[in-house]
């Protein structure tokens, strides 16, 4: 477990910003005097304009474990106050400020408080992969990848956040369902379409043998699921969630 003690704000610089799809970007921050995060966890970005207004988000951390380099990815909402600034207008060298980590339910620790034991199912939709991935990630990292499953939800392959980082991880051996809600790849066996109960029956497994589950995303595709799964058996203390908004 990384250390938990919440310094206020702190300056963070950005070392990169990278595209991750066509609507997102990657964003690398350098933020000296930050204790580390587990994987799942968030944290604030505070923006402040000339004239002293300032606006604070959350957004998800990709990446784990004890270093100051933080790694965010960050979907444009084009008619947000935030979002549109950090995915056009923030450059390498800028610096903003950020509070953090945040969120001690939604993160997956290998060991002790926040671990498990046995299977876990991951469920993201668009940007509410964020978070899985740094668990996946923590999950490979720790040799425990074959308890981990994850489906994500995205309109198309090329609005899939990670998607050379996950597909390193499947051929690594994670299993990955994918659900695409506009358009397909060629040949793929199902037509795209959103989520339903049954199609997320169909592809995970009883309820009876998941230990705990994952579920982020946009608000209402957050409640779909987590209904479905309640639904499907799961005992509500197995999900937890992450609602993004929207
Ligand atoms: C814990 C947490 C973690 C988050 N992690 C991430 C992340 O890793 N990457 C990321 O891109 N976002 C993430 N978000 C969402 C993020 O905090 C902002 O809500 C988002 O960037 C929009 O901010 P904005 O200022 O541009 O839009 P706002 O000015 O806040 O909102 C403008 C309009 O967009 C709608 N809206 C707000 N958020 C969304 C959304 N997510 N999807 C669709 N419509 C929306 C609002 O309802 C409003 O109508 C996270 C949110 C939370 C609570």
């Amino acid at each position: 477990m990384v250390n938990r003690i919440r310094p206020a704000w702190l300056v963070a610089t950005v070392t990169e910003v990278l595209p991750e799809t066509a609507t997102a970007r990657r964003i690398v921050l350098d933020v000296p005097g930050w204790p580390g995060n587990d994987a799942g966890s968030h944290l604030d970005i505070r923006l402040t304009a000339p004239d002293g207004y300032q606006a604070s988000r959350s957004y998800s951390i990709a990446s784990y474990g004890p270093s100051s380099r933080v790694v965010l990815s960050v979907d444009d909402i084009p008619t947000g106050e935030v979002s549109p600034f950090l995915t056009h207008e923030l450059r390498a060298g800028d610096q903003i400020e950020v509070h953090g980590p945040l969120g001690a339910y939604f993160v997956w620790r290998p060991a002790g408080f926040g671990s498990t034991t046995g299977p876990v199912q991951l469920i993201g939709g668009g940007s509410g992969i964020v978070p899985l991935y740094a668990i996946a990630r923590a999950a490979a990292d720790a040799g425990r990848m074959a308890d981990f499953r994850l489906l994500t939800s995205v309109r198309s392959p090329e609005d899939q956040f990670f998607a050379t980082e996950l597909d390193a991880l499947a051929a690594a051996g994670l299993r990955i369902d994918r659900v695409y809600t506009r358009a397909a790849p060629s040949g793929w066996p199902v037509a795209p379409g959103r989520l339903t109960r049954d199609s997320l029956a169909a592809v995970i497994p009883d309820a009876a043998t998941i230990e705990r589950s994952y579920v982020c995303g946009p608000t209402p595709f957050v409640e779909a699921v987590a209904g479905w799964l309640i639904d499907l058996g799961h005992s509500p203390g197995t999900i937890r969630t992450e609602r993004f908004g929207g």
